[in-house]
């Protein structure tokens, strides 16, 4: 059993790994980086969503590769971190959540491993497209560790990399939206497409768009994220080792189609 990690802003220099190596996974949409090492005796993927030295802003993230490549190395169950803006009075700057649920407000990225032809086409089930056992695992581990955790919010996915407007807040809330971010979207749909489990852990960093009283910054979101990056990285450190045993849930149902549409035997 592999988990994957990917990191948001501020989270894979936190995560240690022992007998690290680099590993650049070639996959139909390009070269992904990863980390591969062990936390504990857990064989862990590391993948830092936004590059070496947070150089890909979210529009850009090849989210397609990040996820082939984490398939392809045979990472079953993976965890993702987001830093968010919180929506909702209850979620503080420094708070987790277990993201449960997410609305997609993106326009212009590719959202899918099957684009028809030979392919076919698929519908994929996103009732609920967060793993609940991984959501388990990075409640109960970060409830162990003292930490605030919400254990359910709806993120909202915007393209970015501008902040929302006013309005735009005002109306995801009316919509039911909790935190609102950048990243979360496609990855989440990919993951699910790919027949791994998922949860995303969403790190509240600020309030959003006239929630807040000042205007908002990426400084202010970088200085939340390296109080809590610590935190956030042993969580996923515990979380990894809940995740090991055999899953219960049907996230892995689909994990053949990626193989079927490209003729090729799932990973190592
Ligand atoms: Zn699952």
């Amino acid at each position: 059993m592999r988990i994957g990690i990917i990191g948001g802003t501020g989270v894979c220099d936190a995560v240690s790994l022992t007998d690290a190596r680099d590993v650049t996974v070639k996959t139909p949409y390009g070269d992904a980086l990863m980390k591969q090492g062990k936390i504990a005796g857990v064989e862990v993927l590391l993948v830092p969503r936004h590059g070496e030295g947070h150089t890909i802003p979210p529009h850009r993230v090849n989210y397609r590769a990040n996820i082939w490549a984490l398939w392809w190395m045979g990472a079953e169950r993976v965890m993702g971190t987001a830093a968010s803006g919180s929506l909702n009075s209850a979620m503080l700057p420094g708070d987790l959540v277990a993201v449960d649920q997410f609305i997609d407000f993106t326009k212009c990225r590719p959202a899918t491993f099957f684009e028809g032809s030979k392919a076919g086409v698929v519908h994929t089930d996103m009732t609920d497209p967060y793993c609940a056992e991984v959501r388990k695992a990075l409640i109960d581990s970060s409830e162990s560790l003292g930490l605030r955790v919400h254990r359910s919010g709806c993120y909202v996915c915007t393209d970015g990399p501008r902040f929302e407007t006013r309005a735009e807040i005002r109306a995801f809330s009316v919509l039911g939206g909790d935190l609102v971010g950048m990243t979360n979207v496609p990855e989440v749909v990919l993951a699910r497409e790919a027949g791994m489990c998922y949860g995303l852990l969403g790190i509240v960093t600020n309030f959003a768009a006239g929630i807040a009283r000042r205007e908002l910054s990426h400084e202010e979101v970088v200085q939340v994220m390296a109080e809590t990056s610590g935190r956030v990285a042993e969580v996923l450190c515990r979380a990894a080792g809940r995740l090991v045993a055999a899953a219960g849930c049907g996230c892995r149902r689909n994990w053949s189609r990626l193989a079927e549409l490209r003729g090729v035997g799932a990973g190592k």
